[in-house]
């Protein structure tokens, strides 16, 4: 079939389905979207709240706990040991299959109805303020991270030790506010950093040890400013720059930040890539508009496509063994075959179900745990399994639906808790006037300091109170936040200036830098060079762009 444009329901705008999207949803059997990808990928994220926590009490022990969802939600909602307890099951809530009612009504039925766990982790010993995570250690409020030990407030982080306020990293050690970053030890407030230590500031630099304030470096050292030093003159321009002063490292990063303007970048964040576009790529081939995306192979329209995903469209991550997986998130370990879920982990043939763990054949189904052949959370025989899924996908078939996600009303979330508002902002107005809700539930606590910003000391060493005792004011938003006690010793540990913003003002500073998840085409910037590029930095961007070969001359 040729690619085709349509006009996307929702939006308004024109978008094309080209001819291997067809060959997609072929396979699968769905139908084709009339929703544009952007738009798709709106609703699916507004399914997830990842961050915005809330004291509840658990609606079975009635312990006080952190949850997802505010207090004044009316779902049931049991904290970790009770959801995850085998005194009951999503099944004790299943509903017979009605053929005169359409299944959306009677799935937003069985949503309603069964209890939802206040945070979702797995395996996770010492780290109950983690979510959508799994086999961590000793972590606190680290979000979509799995395998990483004493780690604290960061976002999609992999096996990583003793990192905090760091994003999308791999294998670090004793990292701190950094993004994008690989295999690096000691490194702070960097970008796109590989095999770097006992940095400062820098950005897409490669096996770079003792540098400050550099872009585009590989294997230096004692530089500052991309400028070479005798190790001296390095250990005597580091002291002076007084980068272990909160003054210090504030005037470091607004001459960074001049510095860093000045200097080109490559179109994308994309490294060992086969025939993909998008950005923040490493070791994929085939994946077309996919962001931060490795180790993956024949994926479209993803985020968070990862370790040997493969064969997904429109999904929302998945990763850890992968695969067939359509208009999904949190599609993670183990999975196969599933359309239109959300958080199903170790699931195969699933289909419009979420917080779904090792069950397969499975429709319209929430909360079960190995379960198998249940439509509505009840349990059939094979053929008559069968046979009422057949009798549902005709429905959703007539329809036009089969394959379009949940609609926006099913979700438990305000828009404005959810990652949707962070790629797609919304004001109140608009998430209400395009069926998303709302939450008017006043988060976090204000005048509350006991410390004023101006009585922090410039320097860590020179704190003599409690730092764990007193309640700090956010410098940016306002907002009361504390320092946990493992988080000073690490601040102590590298001699860091206690932070001036609230965790989520220094997660919204990183998560600001990476740029949206969209491309543009545009061409290279060098002088003379006409190769063109698909790109996340729009045109009225102030960054100098260029393309791989231009980039690569630059690179010393
Ligand atoms: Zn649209
Ligand atoms: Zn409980
Ligand atoms: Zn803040
Ligand atoms: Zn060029």
């Amino acid at each position: 079939m040729n690619s085709e444009t349509k006009n996307c329901k929702n939006c308004k705008k024109d978008f094309t389905i080209e001819s291997d999207d067809f060959s997609f949803y072929e396979k699968i059997g769905v139908c084709v979207p009339n929703m544009c990808p952007c738009c798709r990928a709106q609703s699916r994220l507004s399914f997830r709240n990842e961050r915005t926590f809330y004291k509840r009490p658990c609606d079975k022990c009635k312990k006080s706990v952190v949850s997802m969802y505010s207090p004044n939600k009316s779902f049931t909602v049991y904290c970790y040991d009770c959801w995850f307890n085998d005194n009951w099951g999503g099944e004790d809530f299943g509903l017979d299959y009605d053929y005169k009612i359409p299944f959306f009504e009677q799935f937003d039925k069985l949503w309603k109805k069964v209890p939802k766990v206040s945070l979702i982790y797995m395996r996770s010993p010492g780290s109950e303020y983690t979510n959508i995570s799994a086999d961590n250690k000793d972590c606190y409020y680290i979000i979509e991270s799995s395998n990483n030990e004493n780690s604290i407030h960061s976002y999609w982080i992999q096996e990583c030790r003793d990192v905090i306020d760091t994003s999308f990293a791999s294998k670090c050690e004793l990292t701190y506010e950094s993004d994008d970053c690989y295999n690096s030890y000691k490194l702070l407030y960097s970008k796109g950093c590989h095999d770097c230590t006992t940095s400062y500031f820098l950005a897409d630099c490669k096996g770079c040890t003792d540098c400050i304030g550099c872009i585009n470096l590989r294997n230096k050292s004692n530089y500052i400013f991309n400028e070479s030093y005798s190790k001296k003159d390095y250990e005597e321009i580091k002291k002076d720059l007084n980068l272990n002063t909160y003054t210090g490292i504030k005037n470091f990063r607004e001459k960074y930040e001049e510095f860093l303007i000045k200097k080109p970048r490559k179109f994308a964040e994309i490294i060992q890539i086969v025939n993909s576009t998008g950005s923040y790529m490493k070791n994929v081939k085939n994946c077309k508009s996919c962001f931060h995306c490795y180790d993956a192979e024949d994926n479209k329209y993803g985020v968070h496509i990862w370790r040997n995903a493969k064969d997904t469209m429109d999904c929302d991550t998945a990763g850890r063994n992968v695969s067939l997986i359509y208009n999904s998130i949190n599609a993670g370990i183990d999975n196969s075959n599933l359309t239109c879920v959300a958080l199903c982990w170790t699931c195969s043939f699933v289909e419009y179900s979420m917080y779904c763990f090792n069950s397969n054949n499975c429709f319209g189904c929430v909360g079960l745990r190995k379960k198998n052949y249940c439509i509505l959370n009840k349990q059939y025989g094979k053929e008559e399994y069968e046979r009422i899924v057949n009798n549902i996908k005709n429905e959703l078939k007539e329809k036009g639906e089969y394959g379009s996600f949940f609609s926006n009303n099913l979700s438990c979330f305000g828009y404005n808790e959810t990652p949707a508002n962070e790629q797609f902002p919304l004001s109140k107005k608009e998430a209400i006037e395009r069926s998303f809700k709302w939450e008017d539930t006043e988060r976090g606590v204000y005048n509350k300091e006991t410390k004023k910003i101006e009585d922090i000391p410039d320097r860590i060493e020179d704190i003599d109170f409690e730092v764990s005792n007193e309640i700090y004011v956010c410098a940016d938003c306002n907002k009361n936040y504390k320092i946990i006690v493992d988080e000073f010793s690490f601040y102590k540990k590298l001699d860091i200036p206690l932070p001036r913003l609230c965790p989520e003002c220094r997660h919204n500073r990183r998560m600001k830098s990476r740029g949206p998840n969209k491309l543009w085409h545009r061409s290279c910037m060098k002088e003379g060079c006409s190769n063109e590029f698909e790109t996340s930095y729009s045109s009225d961007r102030p960054e100098i762009v260029y393309c791989e070969q231009c980039y690569q001359n630059e690179v010393v």
